[in-house]
């Protein structure tokens, strides 16, 4: 599923291609993957993109009379110049604009959407209106855990405080603070939530500067692959041997999902 950084690296790719660009045509391939609001398709048509965005894990495409595009690519969703990389049966929706450029939209496991709408109903019609701080960038580091409870996983993968962050990152940020997934937040003393602070920010950064995971169904806008697999310290590492300590590293569910952690460095 990709995440905060895999989410960025789409935006900063659209912002290179798909900026002034006029929307021509909004083509729904499969019932259900366009949500309208006040504005639909036809709506837009001939209208400027104007700017992109990003919050969370969502894409925000802002175009003239206050209309907005957004995508959540969930699971499975890509965004796609041109035709390559979707199987013709997976697409979902096709974007054209003035120019002729054509930017499809595929998912295999149909848990992704689009919203048209306008830029007042945006956060409500969306969702978005329940995310919490942006981990990087402008609101850089503006949260905290002091008085937060619950299990340290779960914490971390919740939108509502902290937006963004799924299950690699998670581990990653947990590797890198030497915390144990499964340690209850109201137990972490100051020194210990610090550094889980600067490990958030900086695995999501590290996972940026590498254009996101490709591990299985992450790639960008033209079909390339991100690079920030190879560096992953902890994420889809069971069975091998922990760079830090050498032990091995295991894999339990918590939070209902495979989280990789390692016995002696983690507690
Ligand atoms: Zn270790």
């Amino acid at each position: 599923m990709p995440e905060l950084p895999e989410v960025e690296t789409i935006v900063r790719e659209l912002r290179e291609t798909i900026l002034n660009k006029k929307v021509w045509k909004i083509e729904e391939l499969t019932p259900g993957a366009i949500v309208c609001g006040s504005f639909c398709s036809n709506d837009l048509k001939g209208e400027k993109i104007i700017a992109v965005l990003r919050r969370g894990k969502f894409i925000v495409l802002e175009l003239g009379v206050s209309g907005r595009i957004v995508v959540h690519l969930r699971m499975t969703g890509r965004l796609i110049w041109g035709d390559h990389y979707i199987n013709k049966k997976h697409m979902r929706a096709l974007f054209t604009f003035s120019d002729g450029s054509r930017l499809f939209y595929g998912d295999v496991r149909r848990f992704g959407k689009i919203w048209i709408c306008n830029a007042k109903e945006m956060d409500q019609l969306t969702g978005m209106i329940r995310l919490g701080v942006e981990p990087v960038g402008k609101t850089h580091g503006a949260f905290h855990f002091r008085g937060r409870k619950g299990i340290l996983k779960n914490t971390l993968l919740r939108q509502d405080l902290i937006a963004g962050i799924g299950n690699i990152y998670a581990d990653e940020i947990c590797f890198r603070s030497g915390l144990h997934p499964s340690r209850r937040v109201e137990t972490l003393n100051k020194k210990e939530m610090d550094l889980l602070k600067e490990s958030i920010v900086y695995c999501l950064q590290e996972g940026i500067k590498n254009c996101g995971v490709s591990m299985s169904d992450f790639v960008g806008t033209r079909g390339n692959l991100g690079k920030h697999q190879k560096y992953l310290q902890i994420y889809g590492r069971a069975g091998d041997n922990c760079y830090k300590c050498q032990n091995v590293i295991e894999k339990v569910r918590i939070a209902g999902r495979g989280t990789h952690f390692c016995p002696t460095c983690q507690n």
